[in-house]
């Protein structure tokens, strides 16, 4: 009935093992997906089912459970078909409905920015993230597998969601200490977002493959025999690293091939964790160490959870080639390349022990992803979605520093931290009361920043009123460090806050020119306050003074607030203005022209050429409407064509003295490049030379152009020229023409 064939690999997999799984709610959320997407296609020209399918795949290599697989097979039904939650939950529960819920784009629309979409859908999938890790496990597996079939995007595309992978997804992989993930995630960006780079380094690694394995074969084979003797049970695997930890530390580090020490990797795992020690000593004794490159993360294990002992060393008989060997347990194994995702492995191993493990309420899992509810808790009060982006980057951010407390604990913090990111990541308290603090016992400054290694002492000041400064806000490095702060002055000095809020946003406002009356003022700050989703000016106010909100980030939108209200009418309105003026005095017939021997007579103004004063003029005398003046240049002027009765009707004109006092209509064509607000440029410029318009007309002319015609009134020729000078001038306006006949 269904197209098997993708899904026999998922199922030989599942099969493989004695994992439990429910194969036949799987196999079910399979036809239910292949029903569901069926006549979608991948760009690739798969059927789409293909895709959730090899997302499965991935989660079970994680060895995750049947929720999460029945889930990932479903996982984009109710966002790209017309599946309801509501039918998942029917089918398959509200535990799998949940985690469908969670890897569903949020649909409230509109989004300002893509920012603030990203940011939003970020902060979602961390929400429910924190009721269950799961989601995001699933929605690393779902970006995995994108990102591996996203060659055949458009290059834009690509580029944007290397982007996105690399900056956002890659570091929730690393937090959650899934290490094969976040290794290939980061290698499949760097491949769109460096080629070059990327093809540097493959090439690098590719010269000299064949000498580079034997090299690690001939340490293992060394390594082996030694231990093999002492241990019972050991695994023992060499590896060079991977492209992107090599790209790092060529390019950003600046370093050579040869400069980096651990580019090869020897792994050894044994049993327990006096082995591991036992393992490291016989490693000193057998190789030449390099002694600042040794960490003992299995004491102090980093913020994911990593344990292992690492040591740089060189083999002197064999080449003066670094390597760094990484012993660990089969656990710590497990936790370093699963992180988070190893819980279902044991929980798995646990049921088919007959042992029950209740999933949310496990401790151990509690721990791995409290950062996400301590993220979650520290953005509680932001507003601004590119200020979230930024803490998730900024806090996600892989590089990181081991500092120590004067007891010898180790705390540690995203690499650029400063003393004070320190003294809130202790306590809040210690934080906002620090007045000093001192790296391995001398003084610094407040925005030092801390390398690893540092023995950090935090002075607190005896006065129990002292807080943090602002300035701390300009250096700080972690969002937890940064809200703290301004927790602390929303909560103490509120009235302060809106007073510097003001007062800087006053001082932004005459920078670009934006004046207004304190009443004025008052009702602008109180509506803009109001679009931007704050309850008051005055909580908009203190948002700015406290640095809730950051005024480079809104100056744009105030701007065009502002402009909106006072500074610029839009087209419409001043075309309306323009075209009000101009239903001035009615023209008439005057004594601006002379005709020869018929002085006095009544005359008009032909409208097919519209004369100024100051053109070449000839006049016709009309049965019964006086003398119609023409330009000499008229087409319909050519004294030598009309009927030969009419020729005679053809006369002598001049302009007479004071005739440029009045006001003639005149006609013009401007023509220049289609751009957004040139309509708007040339009506202002026609109003700022307080010219009479009666009408504007836009049209398209040819590709890209625009023709708009203008009718408006002026005394004399020179005015006219003035007026063509000044249009050409407009940015993209490419010519100007008198309209005649
Ligand atoms: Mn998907």
């Amino acid at each position: 009935m269904y197209d098997m064939t993708v899904f026999d690999d998922l199922l030989k997999v599942l099969q493989l093992g004695d994992g439990g799984y429910d194969l036949e709610k799987i196999k079910s959320a399979y036809a239910l997906a292949a029903d569901a997407h069926a006549g979608q296609f991948r760009d690739s020209g798969e059927p789409f089912v293909s895709h959730p399918v090899a997302v499965a795949l991935i989660l079970a290599g994680l060895g995750m459970d049947s929720d999460t697989l029945v889930a990932a097979l479903l996982h984009d039904t109710v966002e790209d078909t017309d599946m309801t939650l509501e039918e998942v939950a029917a089918r398959f529960g509200d535990d799998t409905a949940q985690l469908v819920d969670g890897v569903t784009k949020l649909r409230r629309l509109p989004f300002s920015s893509r920012e603030e979409e990203q940011a939003e859908n970020i902060r979602k999938m961390l929400m429910v993230t924190a009721r269950d890790v799961r989601v995001t496990i699933i929605k690393l597996a779902d970006r995995l597998h994108n990102m591996r079939t996203i060659g055949v995007r458009p290059p834009q595309n690509r580029r944007d969601n290397a982007l996105e992978t690399m900056e956002i997804y890659a570091p929730i992989a690393h937090r959650l200490g899934i290490h094969t993930i976040k290794e290939e995630l980061e290698e499949l960006s760097l491949r769109y977002l460096d080629p070059v780079g990327y093809a540097e380094i493959e090439n690098q690694l590719n010269m000299k493959a064949e000498e580079r394995k034997q090299f690690l074969e001939r340490i293992k084979a060394k390594i082996t025999a030694r231990l093999s003797e002492k241990f019972d049970d050991v695994f023992i695997e060499g590896r060079v690293k991977g492209i992107y930890g090599i790209y790092r530390k060529l390019y950003m580090q600046d370093r050579t091939m040869e400069e980096i020490y651990d580019i090869y990797a020897i792994r050894v795992i044994v049993d327990t964790v006096d082995e591991c020690y036992q393992v490291f000593g016989e490693m000193q004794d057998m190789f030449n160490p390099i002694p600042s490159r040794f960490k003992d993360y299995i004491s102090n294990p980093k913020a994911n959870m990593y344990q292992s002992l690492h040591t740089t060393v060189f083999d002197k008989e064999a080449s003066a080639t670094p390597f760094e060997v990484q012993i660990r347990t089969w656990e710590m194994h497990q936790t370093a390349e699963f992180g988070v995702a190893s819980h279902w492995r044991y929980k798995a191993a646990a049921e088919a022990d007959g042992t029950r493990i209740n999933i949310k309420s496990d401790a151990a899992l509690e721990k791995k992803i409290s950062w996400v509810r301590q993220f979650l808790e520290a953005q509680k009060d932001s507003v601004d979605s590119r200020e979230i982006l930024g803490a998730i980057k900024s806090d996600l951010a892989t590089d990181e520093v081991f500092v120590y407390t004067p007891k010898g604990d180790v705390i540690t913090l995203p690499a650029g931290s400063t003393v004070v990111d320190f003294a809130y990541s202790i306590h809040s308290e210690i934080g906002s009361r620090m007045n000093g603090a001192k790296i391995d016992g001398r003084m610094v400054s407040l925005d030092t920043q801390l390398q690893t290694g540092n023995i950090v002492n935090i002075l607190i000041a005896n006065d129990e009123s002292r807080g943090p400064s602002r300035d701390w806000l300009t250096f700080v490095k972690t969002s937890s460090a940064r809200n703290k702060i301004r927790q602390w002055f929303k909560r103490e000095r509120l009235e302060e806050n809106i007073e510097a809020g003001q007062s800087d946003l006053l001082k932004e406002m005459r920078r670009y020119n934006i004046l207004l009356e304190d009443e004025e003022l008052e009702l602008f700050t109180e509506k803009f306050a109001r679009s931007r989703r704050f309850h008051s000016s005055r909580e908009f106010l203190a948002a700015i003074g406290y640095g809730g909100i950051s005024l480079t980030n809104i100056m744009p939108a105030l701007r065009e607030a502002y402009r909106r209200q006072y500074d610029r009418p839009d087209e419409e309105q001043i075309k309306r203005q323009l075209l009000r003026t101009s239903a001035q005095k009615p023209r008439k017939a005057s004594a601006g022209v002379i005709v020869e021997g018929l002085e006095g007579c009544k005359v008009n103004y032909a409208k097919c050429c519209g004369p100024l004063p100051g053109d070449d003029i000839v006049g016709y005398v009309t049965r019964g409407s006086g003398v119609s003046v023409h330009k000499r240049d008229c087409v319909n002027a050519d004294l030598t064509i009309g009927e030969p009765n009419q020729k005679e009707r053809w006369v002598n004109c001049q302009w007479a003295k004071g005739a440029a006092a009045e006001k003639f209509k005149s006609t013009v064509d401007v023509i220049g490049k289609d751009r957004p607000g040139l309509l708007l440029d040339v009506s202002i410029l026609l109003n700022n030379m307080h010219l009479a318009v009666s009408s504007i007309i836009a049209r398209e002319y040819g590709e890209d152009m625009t023709a708009i015609q203008i009718t408006f009134g002026v005394s004399d020729l020179e005015q006219l020229h003035h007026v063509s000078g000044a249009l050409k001038k407009v940015s993209g306006i490419s010519r100007v023409e008198r309209v005649t006949q």
